[in-house]
């Protein structure tokens, strides 16, 4: 088959512009050369690290989460599904850390066949689907670590008359961006420069996750690089990795990843509005750094540094890089969805300093 990018050149040749929404569906999705169909991105071989291959405390903290929302599920047994898995080390470091997840049923959603195979290696017992629709309609106790983020995204410009679209074109002897014809949007009449991004497949994943979780019960976890209102950027967010380094989105079409910013208050939103009864589920957000501290990664380092005195270094150093506001602490957001109830652990809001003053 041609590479992919010859492919892209012919189809815009041949029929106009794509958005950028289609560009990255073939870019990472592209059955026989997308990002995530060929290759095992992770790691210091690959283009990026993500939390669960920093540390073991990830999953095992997040086992623990999932753990507790078990032991107060009502009703039929749950489905444990991950989205996304990449190596299978947070779900196996999830099960290690907490038994009671071991007995239930494991579905992973995944499309990468040697990311399929990773996890196969170390999560034997578990199904796979392509889809989360595929998944059973079951209660779910599910999480998606750096998932949203690897799904298409529509990027739209305002300029002083209106909205515009981001698309893909032919530039030279490759590809370049450009903008649709003014569109209408929902909203109000947007200032020049104002910009968004949006992203169908990720919002109807959320979408379908609240509907599930409002009439079956369950829980479900979301971690990823984002921002609220109070520290959105100051433009849009798509961006290239390759090599742990920026590189050009249209350069290399299914050969460096491309992710964007997940805009957590938007999804919140999102959940929120798809549920019938607004009081059938709680939505959560907070930063990884609160999350992780309040589920107490600080005693399990110690822990763990002291069974293995020679590793206190590098244990050290990874509770800095999963928590501190200048690594992932801040950056990386985690949004819960449960059954209308108590905060869960991670999310409990912290009484103020100027609370204790009498
Ligand atoms: N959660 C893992 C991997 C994150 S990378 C970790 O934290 O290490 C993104 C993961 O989502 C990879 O496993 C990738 O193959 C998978 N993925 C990307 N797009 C997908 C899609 N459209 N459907 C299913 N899985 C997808």
């Amino acid at each position: 088959m041609r590479p992919l990018l010859e492919r892209l050149r012919a189809r815009i040749a041949a029929t106009g512009p794509i958005s950028l929404a289609d560009y990255m569906a073939l870019a990472l999705g592209d059955p026989a050369a997308g990002y995530y169909r060929t290759r095992d991105p992770l790691g210091r071989s690959g283009d990026f690290t993500t939390a669960p291959e920093i540390s073991q405390m990830f999953g095992e903290l997040i086992g623990l989460w999932l753990a507790d929302r078990l032991a107060r599920h009502e009703g039929a047994r749950p489905r444990l599904v991950e989205l996304g898995p990449g190596r299978g080390t947070l779900m196996a470091d999830a099960l290690r850390a907490a038994g009671p997840l071991q007995t239930l049923p494991l579905s992973l959603v995944e499309t990468s066949r040697p990311l399929r195979a990773a996890q196969a290696s170390r999560l034997p017992q578990a199904v796979w689907h392509e889809t989360l629709e595929a998944v059973p309609d079951e209660p779910l106790l599910l999480v998606a670590n750096e998932f949203l983020d690897a799904l298409p995204v529509r990027q739209y410009l305002a300029d002083d008359r209106g909205w515009r679209e981001v698309q893909v074109g032919l530039a030279g002897a490759g590809l370049g961006f450009g903008l649709s014809g003014r569109i209408p949007r929902a909203g109000l009449q947007p200032a020049p420069g104002d910009w968004a991004e949006e992203s169908p497949a990720a919002e109807g994943i959320v979408a379908s996750l609240a509907a599930r979780i409002a009439h079956r019960g369950g829980a479900a976890l979301i971690i990823d690089y984002g921002y609220r209102e109070a520290d959105r950027p100051a433009g849009p967010t798509l961006q290239a990795i390759k090599d742990h380094a920026r590189a050009d989105p249209l350069a290399a079409p299914g050969e460096a990843d491309l992710t964007w910013l997940i805009d957590f208050d938007r999804l919140a939103a999102v959940a929120r509005d798809a549920v019938d009864e607004p009081h059938a589920i709680a939505v959560h957000v907070t930063t990884q750094g609160a999350f992780l501290a309040q589920l107490g990664i600080g005693l399990r380092a110690a822990a763990l540094a002291r069974a293995r005195p020679e590793e206190a270094g590098a244990i050290a150093d990874a509770l800095e890089r999963l928590t501190s506001e200048t690594a992932m602490g801040t950056r990386f957001k985690v949004m819960a969805i449960t059954p209308a109830g108590p905060p869960p652990p991670g999310f409990v809001e912290e009484p103020k300093p100027e609370d204790d003053t009498p």
